[in-house]
């Protein structure tokens, strides 16, 4: 049976040692969240997911969603665990209490969305849907739909979708097929096919509200004639209530590799009445909101895989009894000494903790920039705030939903066969963490995003968000002997990084396909200076508290040890990232494409 237990312990050390959670509160609007709230609402969030998402996760997996005469049902205990859910208010945790919602933190609430993930990532993509439903209509909506819909997403009694992807079309949006004709009551209809469509029907809540990508008659070709729309199953009724069926309909859901608890669903939108949210052919500026925020938040859904295929794995290796230790018999009592004392047991179980822990800070960090940039007085600290978080989204995405799937991939080996048999409920998470690589952009394009749109942008601005604070650290790291362990490494890695910047910015301008071809080793070049950064952070914290003699010195001891594993044995791997970006795009392109 596998097993969850939320890292609270971390995520305190992370939210009080790595961001500081006194400059959270010190923000407009969020005086309330001061450290004994966060830590009550986590506490309570960890309560939830342990006990009542979690036992659900390998269930919901065995027996899938059901789809029967065009209706959507979740597996047993989903319905009550949802209600459980909203009534307890986490849906509108983040949200405008304008709304309905509790305006805690953003921070805040992407820490429980980790928790959530690992407990259960199918369980997770409903409310999420809804939430980046609610960030798109909540930024671009008329006040009339906000007033009309937010209340009923915030408090989770109606869902929210996302609907973009057609049959012909996933990640070029510029050649999307359906069709919005203005109706002569002010509305729009709306026809056309929509696939892959998560949480588009389902028996949880009693509306769902899509928001759906189409063009108008005179849209311009391209990306540019995009118009975003609010399309709902059930038309409102003047209280509020839902009234009428309105022209959308399951067609059918997918049977899938993984996330099977959560319904993919093939959407039918047929003369359906919508309302355009945003100004016309804007429908993508509107949509990237939307995009933005779901894409930090797959990248935590990789996390909250990581963190449970990480504990699991722990977990098996203490317990399971083969072999003996290399170094002399550790258990003289038992036939065999437990399998975590060999060496490549522990590189497993050290390579997942590493790189989760590793994320975990700096996705922290980014979630408290989302923050700083929503509420921050200073507009030019808003700014700097909202660009880091800009360059760090496609980083986030891709390298913590490839580190959820390296580290559902150890648990798997870490097991042995029996990991690779259903009952043990570690090979779900592997069927369950790819899809994190996939949707909301494959990571592929996030690396492009990253190459082609981040880096050129305002002439490198967004770059130096992150390279002058790096840089400085390194400098003062450098000052102090106890840190050159950890500075030295991460100042090789940090030169590495910076000469395939240069590199790709000089051969990219002249040959887009260099740039093209550099793009998913650099993103993970990037990636993983940017968790060294994040342990030499966490460095300086531990060894901080242990000076001061506070707090549980075995966890600081413990990521002091961790964070030398990750200098020695996981950063060099920006050395071979950089040998083949320099080898350029020939050796990819050379082939010619009649010879594969
Ligand atoms: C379980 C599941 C849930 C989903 N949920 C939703 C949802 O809620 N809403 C929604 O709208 N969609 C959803 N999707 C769709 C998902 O976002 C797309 O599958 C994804 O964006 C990729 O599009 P595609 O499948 O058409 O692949 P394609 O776009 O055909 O890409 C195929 C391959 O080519 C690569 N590629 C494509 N273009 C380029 C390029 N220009 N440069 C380099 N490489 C390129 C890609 O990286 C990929 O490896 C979901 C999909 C699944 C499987």
């Amino acid at each position: 049976m596998p097993i969850y237990k939320a890292p609270l312990e971390d995520v305190r050390f992370v939210l009080d040692e790595i961001v500081g959670l006194d400059k959270l509160s010190a923000l407009p609007g969020y005086e309330e969240a001061t450290p004994e709230l966060v830590g009550q609402v986590l506490e309570e969030g960890a309560k939830l997911c342990e006990e009542v998402l979690f036992p659900l996760n390998q269930s919901g997996d065995g027996e899938g969603c059901h789809f029967e005469n065009g209706v959507v049902r979740t597996p047993k205990g989903f319905k009550e665990a949802y209600a459980t859910y909203i009534e307890a208010g986490w849906q509108g945790l983040a949200c405008d209490p304008a709304y309905g919602g509790q305006g805690l933190p953003k921070l805040v609430n992407i820490m429980l969305e980790e928790f959530i993930c690992s407990a259960n990532l199918s369980f997770g993509m409903y409310p999420g849907l809804s939430l980046g439903a609610y960030n798109a209509l909540s930024m671009y909506g008329s006040d009339e739909l906000k007033q009309r819909f937010l209340p009923k997403l915030v408090d989770g009694t109606w869902s929210g979708t996302m609907c973009l992807t057609e049959p012909h079309c996933g990640t070029d949006l510029g050649i999307i097929r359906t069709k919005a004709v203005p109706d002569e009551q002010g509305g729009y209809t709306i026809t056309g096919t929509k696939i892959f469509i998560s949480a588009g029907e389902h028996d949880l809540t009693e509306n769902i509200l899509h928001l759906v990508l189409a063009r108008l008659p005179d849209a311009p070709a391209g990306t540019r004639g995009i118009s975003l729309f609010l399309v709902p199953k059930f038309l409102a009724k003047e209280d509020g209530t839902p009234g009428a069926l309105n022209g959308v309909a399951c067609g059918s859901i997918e049977h899938k590799m993984g996330i099977k608890a959560s319904s993919t669903c093939v959407m039918n939108f047929e003369d359906a009445t919508g309302w355009l949210v945003g100004e016309p052919h804007k429908g993508m500026r509107a949509m990237f909101v939307m995009m933005n925020a779901a894409r930090l938040a797959v990248g935590i859904q990789g996390l909250g895989l990581s963190e449970v295929s990480y504990q699991n794995a722990v977990n098996y290796a203490r317990e399971r009894l083969q072999g003996r230790s290399l170094s002399g018999v550790k258990a003289p009592d038992k036939p065999a000494d437990p399998i975590i004392v060999h060496p490549d047991v522990r590189k497993n179980l050290m390579t997942a903790r590493a790189y989760t822990e590793g994320a975990r800070a700096l996705g922290a960090l980014v979630a408290y920039h989302l923050d700083v940039a929503e509420r921050h007085a200073d507009p030019r600290t808003k700014r700097d705030s909202d660009e880091f978080v800009q360059l760090m989204t496609p980083i986030v995405k891709a390298l913590f939903t490839d580190i959820g799937f390296e580290s559902a991939n150890i648990a798997v080996q870490v097991h042995g066969g029996h990991g690779f048999i259903w009952e043990t409920g570690v090979e779900q998470y592997v069927r369950d963490a790819r899809i994190c690589q996939i949707y909301e952009g494959t990571n592929g394009i996030q690396a492009l995003d990253l190459v082609g749109r981040k880096l050129p942008q305002d002439m490198g601005r967004l770059l130096r968000h992150f390279f002058h604070p790096v840089g400085r650290d390194i400098e003062a790291g450098m000052e102090d002997d106890e840190l050159g362990e950890f500075v030295m490494p991460l100042a090789k890695a940090f030169a590495k990084l910076q000469q395939a910047t240069a590199l790709i910015a000089q051969k990219g301008l002249k040959d887009p396909e260099e740039a093209g071809a550099a793009a998913s080793d650099y993103l993970r070049l990037f990636g993983l200076v940017a968790l060294g950064w994040s342990w030499l952070t966490m460095v300086k914290a531990a060894k901080a508290k242990l000076a001061a003699g506070d707090g549980n010195a075995a966890f600081y001891e413990a990521k002091i040890t961790t964070a030398r594993f990750y200098m020695a044995k996981l950063l060099p791997q920006v050395n071979s990232l950089f040998i083949t970006i320099t080898a350029g795009a020939k050796p990819l392109m050379e082939l010619e494409d009649a010879a594969f």
